[in-house]
């Protein structure tokens, strides 16, 4: 009986390294492909970001931007065509959050869908004494754990193109995917080191506190006041801000800016604009 266990540990291993082999192979392969010129004119056009990164970056990311489309499937709903447009716009933002870090491509994703515009999704909620309704209610991007993220693409192709603005719903929904990669969507993604979660915790939740606040004060914020609903929206909500006001980031608020900086592995402000 005992021998039986762990010949079926030891198959059950072999199959995990073989399939970690097999991806990691195909990934390099990936990486190592050239990189379409159709696709970087659409990037060039569309994600004006990318054309304010240095070199090596751009080079990096056109390796992320082939893995992400190799590994992820994406449809278009509401009768919306997928198109390479689209693929690449939506992966080369993506690709931009893993830039500099050991990248994971987003365990936890394999669909994609897109909507050509606004999106009506069903919010359940709870009125007490164990009733429950359903409404159908507005999205521009919704990042469910069960390997699905939704887009409207008008959004995304809108927050791509305005880059000073704060607003990127594929940061923002990307950024929920990189939250939710340990199993919780509580604002605290996977970090290098067990040291780093303590002065995270600190800082994100000070700063979660203060634009409660804030908004609670009716006054101006950097980020969008959006980032008060939760602390997995304030998440999501500073990586756009991150990467699109960082300037009035590093200014209003130095330790978030430093601490995402960090967790990045990027510092947007040397990338001018
Ligand atoms: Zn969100």
């Amino acid at each position: 009986m005992l021998r039986f266990v762990l010949l079926a540990i030891l198959v059950i291993c072999a199959v995990i390294l073989g399939k970690w082999y097999l991806r990691s192979v195909r990934r390099k392969r990936l990486l190592a492909t050239p990189f379409p010129a159709a696709w970087e004119k659409i990037i060039e056009r569309n994600v004006p970001l990318y054309t304010r990164l240095p070199g090596s970056l751009k080079h990096q990311l056109q390796g992320h931007i082939q893995v992400l489309l190799a590994e992820n499937h994406f449809e278009g709903c509401g009768g919306l065509e997928m198109t390479d447009e689209i693929r690449v716009t939506i992966a080369a933002q993506a690709g931009i959050l893993l830039l500099n870090r050991r990248p994971r491509y987003y365990p936890g994703l394999d669909s994609i869908l897109v909507y050509p515009s606004t999106f009506l999704s069903k919010n359940i909620q709870y009125l007490g004494d164990h009733a429950y309704i359903e409404r159908p209610s507005a999205h521009l991007g919704e990042s469910w754990r069960r390997g699905v993220l939704v887009l409207a693409w008008d959004t995304v192709k809108r927050g791509a193109l305005d880059v000073r603005d704060g607003q990127n719903v594929v940061f923002h929904e990307f950024a929920h995917q990189l939250d939710q990669e340990n199993g919780a969507t509580d604002g605290a993604p996977v970090l290098e080191r067990g040291t780093l979660y303590a002065p995270w915790a600190r800082i994100l939740t000070k700063e979660y506190e203060r634009l409660q606040n804030t908004v609670r004060g009716g006054l101006e914020t950097v980020m969008d006041e959006y980032g008060a609903t939760n602390p997995a929206e304030f998440f999501a909500v500073a990586t756009e801000t991150f990467f699109e006001k960082p300037h009035a980031m590093k200014r209003k608020h130095p330790e978030l800016y430093e601490v995402l900086k960090s967790y990045y592995k990027l510092n947007p402000v040397e990338w001018g604009g």
